[in-house]
């Protein structure tokens, strides 16, 4: 029997049955502005349905123009626009899969100067300040959802489902902060929910019994004056009884100060407020819960544990679209899972980018990147199994050449055996478990510990450079003194360090440093604490939703500050903010996370010295000495090319890709896509 058994059970709906007990979540992917009959999204969609998606939600389209997220964003308000929706639906319904299309309205979020909310606040996250809406704007602004709607249906679309968290418009409608009417839309927590209830029946009369209807419901706030545990409870029972099919959870406002889908963040974290509401015994429609359920067998255990009917991933399937029936045909092994990481998907989003994955860079671009069987067989070295030269190798290898991976070390993985170290960093290993299954799948051969020169190039039609980068040493009098390690000793090497540190360099590795060493050293493949996190960022585990009067609003609480085990000084000679270039979406919490931790983030520095007493510096003409036991240098990377001039020389074909290319930009995203774009072409 199936170890996912109730993963993969169907679900019955009524009027219909989804296959199984996943939903894709809605994400924003770039594609949703593409011109003509949708060719990139469509491929995008079927592949995911092919996949065995149970029910595959699209990323939000705004009702009308009031409601974009960004000017030319995505809206669906007339029949034409349906017409173009026809090619998504027709080619996931070719895979027998199923498809809703949200329906998002952004309120005080979008980004344009003609946003409208509930009243004029405007939000923390948003240079423009929103235009109240006039009571006959509210109305045609339910009318505008009920037509879109419509329009999903006539588009062929399954369902819908009606955004109702993460402080979109609706969200804003419920919450008396957001929501200062005093007309029959605001005041009593009965008014302020009128509107998501006027949509949720409006759909079901005009779409009638057989159409699955959506709602995510905002089920934790996590802003200051958030809704109530009750609150939450009588507003799911209103949307049940409105018509709604299934009840999706949303967890945090996007301004909200708690990390709520980063690599950080726990598995399957927030399950526990689903379950809630399901224990609660308020609503019988199915609940669907979401956040950081990346494996199937973390969402067999969610379903199995009575918290939800259903489990949202939408990261995940991103990822990997065979997520499904690789569970399904036990070999949950081969999924390529989803670290967290948002670098491809999340980040690139809010970058005006077209999503990817950073570990599957075929997301997105399916009809751009494909791998098809080689014509011609080679001969393939590879050398340097990092993650660009993984994708190499297992690319080149599925097309049908003949691949020998090289690398110096014992072991695959390259920065990414440092990156599985870091607290927090903790899915890393998936990823190397996965191109551990592929490269062997291939059989691509492996010479481990085995260094490669230009001369073993005999023999291989094409070589494969990826042989990543080595730390900068900066220039700086005393940077021989024993007490100068780089990161690598400290990531790497277990070199013992003390209780003083200064760190050089605060880009991506001045940062995980920092955070290693702050912590207590702990074993890489143990998950981080649920009530450790909730306790660090300030979540209200233990009452909030406990009985129907416990806990804060929002669900938010006082927050705690684990110190750092040592003192550490994070140095970078520019003035910038520190992390300036980390992801858009992660960034700020790595800042915060050092900060609770009493990290000193010095900036504007000028390295004088190192000797027995320290570091010394010079920060705005003013010397000092930072009496530390260990300096570790974090600044930076040059590639590691030494291979190429070599091989230049002999003639030999060869492609450089990673950081051997690149060191200023190193980074696993652009080796991953840069590795498999080249194999796909060899
Ligand atoms: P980085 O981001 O380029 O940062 C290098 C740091 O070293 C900067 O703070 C720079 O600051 C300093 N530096 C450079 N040259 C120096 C010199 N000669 N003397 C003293 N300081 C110097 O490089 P990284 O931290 O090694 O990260 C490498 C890549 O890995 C990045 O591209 C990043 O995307 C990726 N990464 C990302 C993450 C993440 O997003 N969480 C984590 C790890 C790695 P000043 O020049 O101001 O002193
Ligand atoms: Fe997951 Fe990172 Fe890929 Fe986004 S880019 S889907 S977070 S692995």
């Amino acid at each position: 029997m199936s170890p996912y058994k109730h993963l993969l059970s169907p679900l019955d709906l009524g009027h219909t049955t989804l296959k199984n007990r996943v939903l894709m979540g809605s994400m924003h992917v770039g594609l949703e502005e593409e011109r003509g009959p949708f060719e990139k999204l469509s491929a995008y969609f079927a592949r995911r349905a092919e996949g065995g998606v149970g029910l595959i939600v699209t990323g939000g389209i705004a009702p009308n123009r009031a409601g974009q997220l960004k000017p030319f964003a995505a809206t669906l308000k007339s029949s034409r626009e349906a017409r173009r929706h026809r090619h998504i639906t027709d080619a996931v319904h070719a895979h027998d899969g199923k498809i809703a299309l949200q329906i998002l309205h952004a309120g005080r979020y979008g980004y344009t100067p003609w946003q409208v909310a509930p009243s004029r606040v405007q939000a923390p996250i948003n240079p423009f300040k929103p235009w109240p809406l006039t009571k006959r704007g509210v109305r045609s602004t339910i009318d505008d959802f009920v037509r879109c709607a419509a329009l999903a249906r006539e588009g062929g679309y399954d369902g819908v489902e009606v955004m109702g968290s993460e402080g979109y418009l609706i969200n804003q409608f419920i919450v008396r902060h957001t929501n200062q009417r005093s007309d029959e839309w605001g005041g009593s927590y009965e008014h302020r929910i009128r509107f998501p209830t006027a949509i949720v029946e409006g759909i079901r009369k005009e779409c009638g019994p057989d159409f699955i209807i959506v709602y995510r419901l905002s089920m934790l706030d996590l802003v200051p004056d958030g809704s109530s545990w009750p609150e939450v409870l009588q507003l799911a029972q209103a949307i049940e009884q409105a018509g709604a099919s299934i009840i999706n959870t949303g967890i945090g406002w996007h301004e909200a100060r708690v990390p709520t889908i980063a690599t950080s963040v726990p598995r399957a974290a927030f399950t526990w407020v689903t379950k809630r509401l399901r224990d609660s015994g308020v609503v019988t429609i199915p609940l669907c819960t979401s956040n950081r359920i990346n494996t199937p067998e973390v969402a067999e255990e969610v379903l199995a544990s009575g918290a939800a009917d259903m489990v949202s991933m939408a990261r995940p399937l991103l990822a990997d679209p065979d997520f499904v029936n690789k569970a399904a045909a036990g070999r949950a092994a081969d999924i390529n899972t989803c670290i967290a990481c948002n670098q491809a998907c999340l980040d690139h989003v809010f970058e005006n980018k077209r999503a990817s994955c950073l570990v599957n860079p075929m997301a997105c671009h399916e009809t751009e990147l494909t791998v098809k069987p080689a014509t011609a067989h080679k001969r393939v070295a590879v050398v340097g199994a990092g993650p660009g030269g993984m994708a190499a190798a297992a690319t080149a290898a599925e097309r049908g050449h003949r691949v020998v991976l090289f690398d110096q070390a014992e072991r695959l993985g390259g920065q990414f055996n440092m990156a599985k170290r870091i607290p927090g960093k903790e899915e890393f290993v998936e990823t190397l478990r996965y191109f551990d299954q592929r490269l062997r799948a291939a059989g691509v051969e492996l010479r481990l510990g085995t260094r490669f020169e230009a001369a073993d190039a005999q023999g291989f039609d094409h070589v494969v450079v990826a042989t990543g980068v080595v730390p900068r040493t900066p220039q700086i009098p005393g940077i021989e003194h024993p007490k100068v390690l780089s990161y690598v000793d400290v990531l790497a090497g277990d070199v013992p360090v003390g209780d003083k540190v200064a760190l050089i360099g605060a880009g991506g590795i001045g940062f995980d440093v920092a955070e290693f060493l702050a912590e207590p050293k702990k074993d890489p493949s143990v998950h981080p604490d649920l009530a450790q996190f909730m306790a660090e960022w300030g979540v209200d585990l233990g009452g909030w939703g406990a009985d129907r009067d416990g806990g804060a609003r929002g669900g938010l609480t006082e927050a705690s500050d684990p110190h750092s085990i040592r003192e550490l000084w994070l140095c970078q000679r520019s003035r910038s903010k520190h992390g300036r270039g980390l992801g858009k979406t992660t960034g700020w919490i790595h800042r915060a996370s050092l900060k609770k931790r009493g990290v000193h983030m010095l900036g504007g520095v000028t390295y004088l010295r190192i000797d027995d007493e320290g570091l010394h510096i010079e920060v705005d003409g003013a010397r000092q000495c930072l009496p530390v036991d260990h300096v570790v240098l974090c600044a930076g990377q040059l590639s590691d090319d030494r291979l190429v001039a070599p091989l230049e020389a002999a003639g030999v074909a060869h492609s450089v890709i990673g950081g051997a290319a690149e060191a200023s930009e190193l980074d696993a995203k652009r080796a991953i896509a840069q590795g498999t774009r080249v194999a796909a072409a060899l």
